[in-house]
C-alpha cells in the first residue's frame, strides 16, 4: 500500500495512524472509524484518489478535462440525488480543481450574457439617455468610430459594476451600472440566495448539537457550499440579462409573462437549494437520523431567505 497523506477517517476525519501503528504482522483490507463508525477500505483511506468519478469535475486534473466533464456534473447536479449517491464522503475532495471550475461556470455564463446586456445598454443609451430623440447604429458608428463599440463592449462586460459614459467630447469612468442595470438590484436576488445556502453549512457546522450528531469534516461541508455557488452564479446571470433586457422587451411580450416565469424561475431554484442539501446529509453524508437536520436546516435556511429580504427592502 502507498500512503500518500496522513490517513484520516474520510467522513468525520478521524487521523487513523493510531490505529495503523497496531497493525504488527499483517495488514486488514477493511477497517472501521473508532469514531464515527462509518466503514472503509483501508486501501481508499491511504490513497482516496483510488476511488476517483470519470464524470466529475473536482477530479479532471486540467482545465480541458474539466470542460469535457462540466455537462455530466451540471446534469447530476440538476438532480441532487443522483450526484450526491456518487459523491460521497469516500469520494475525493480537490478544492482548487472546483474553485477552477466555479470561475470557469461564472467567465462562460458572463460572457454569454454579453449580447443581451449589450442589447439592452445600447437601447437605453439610444431612447432614454444619451440621445433622447434616438440615434441609428450607422449615425453612431460614424461620430464614435471603433472606439465606440470597445466602451459598449466593456459596458457589457463590467455592467454592473463599472462603465464609460462617453458624449461627442467627454468621456468619464464611473462606478455602478445604468439606470436599467442598477448595482444594488442585480445583487439583490443572488444575495438571498447566498445567505440561504450559506446558513445550511453554518448549521452543519458550527451549532454544536448538529455537527456532533452529523460528524462530518469541514471539507464535505465546504464542497457542498462551493457546489451551492453554482445556483448563485446562475441566477445573477440570469438576473442581470432580465434586468438589462427588461425596457427593450417592453412592448414586444407581456412584462406579466416576463415576471411570472422569473417568479418561477426562483421558485424551482429555492427548491433546489433545499433539495441539494437534504440530499447531502441523507445521501452523500448518510447521516442518522436525519430528518431533525433536514427540517432545521430548511427552516434556518428560509428564515436567513427572509432576514435577507426584510434586510435590503429597508436598506436598498
Ligand atoms: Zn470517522
Amino acid at each position: 500500500l502507498k500512503q500518500t497523506h496522513t490517513p484520516i477517517c474520510p467522513k468525520c476525519g478521524y487521523d487513523q495512524s493510531g490505529e495503523i501503528a497496531t497493525w504488527e504482522t499483517q495488514c486488514p483490507l477493511d477497517g472501521r472509524c473508532p469514531e464515527c463508525g462509518l466503514r472503509f477500505a483501508w486501501a481508499d483511506v491511504l490513497d482516496p484518489s483510488r476511488v476517483d468519478l470519470i464524470w466529475y469535475v473536482e477530479h479532471a486534473g486540467s482545465k480541458r478535462g474539466m470542460l469535457r466533464r462540466t455537462p455530466a456534473t451540471l446534469f447530476k447536479l440538476l438532480i441532487p440525488n443522483l450526484y450526491w449517491r456518487q459523491v460521497g464522503v469516500h469520494t475525493r475532495i480537490e478544492f482548487k480543481g472546483l474553485i477552477v471550475w466555479l470561475l470557469m461556470i461564472m467567465a462562460v455564463l458572463h460572457a454569454l450574457a454579453i449580447v443581451p446586456v449589450g442589447i439592452g445598454n445600447w437601447l437605453e443609451r439610444t431612447r432614454y439617455n444619451a440621445w433622447p430623440n434616438g440615434t441609428s447604429f450607422e449615425q453612431y458608428f460614424q461620430d464614435n468610430g471603433v472606439a465606440g463599440l470597445l466602451y459598449e463592449l466593456h459596458n457589457a462586460i463590467g455592467a454592473p459594476f463599472v462603465r464609460i459614459e462617453y458624449q461627442p467630447a467627454t468621456i468619464s469612468y464611473h462606478f455602478g451600472g445604468y439606470f436599467n442595470l442598477d448595482f444594488a438590484a442585480s445583487i439583490q436576488i443572488p444575495s438571498i440566495f447566498l445567505s440561504m445556502m450559506t446558513i445550511w453549512a453554518v448549521i452543519m457546522l458550527v451549532v454544536p448539537t448538529t455537527r456532533c450528531r452529523a460528524q462530518i469534516r469541514g471539507a464535505h461541508v465546504m464542497r457542498a457550499w462551493l457546489m451551492s455557488l453554482v445556483s448563485v452564479i446562475f441566477i445573477y446571470e440570469v438576473f442581470r440579462v432580465a434586468l438589462s433586457t427588461f425596457w427593450w422587451l417592453e412592448g414586444y411580450i407581456n412584462i406579466m409573462y416576463l415576471a411570472i416565469s422569473f417568479i418561477a424561475m426562483l421558485g424551482l431554484s429555492l427548491i433546489w437549494l433545499m433539495w441539494f442539501w437534504a440530499a447531502a446529509i441523507r445521501v452523500g453524508w448518510t447521516v442518522r437520523p436525519s430528518w431533525l437536520l433536514i427540517v432545521l436546516g430548511m427552516i434556518a435556511s428560509l428564515i436567513a431567505g427572509f432576514t435577507t429580504i426584510m434586510y435590503i427592502s429597508v436598506y436598498a
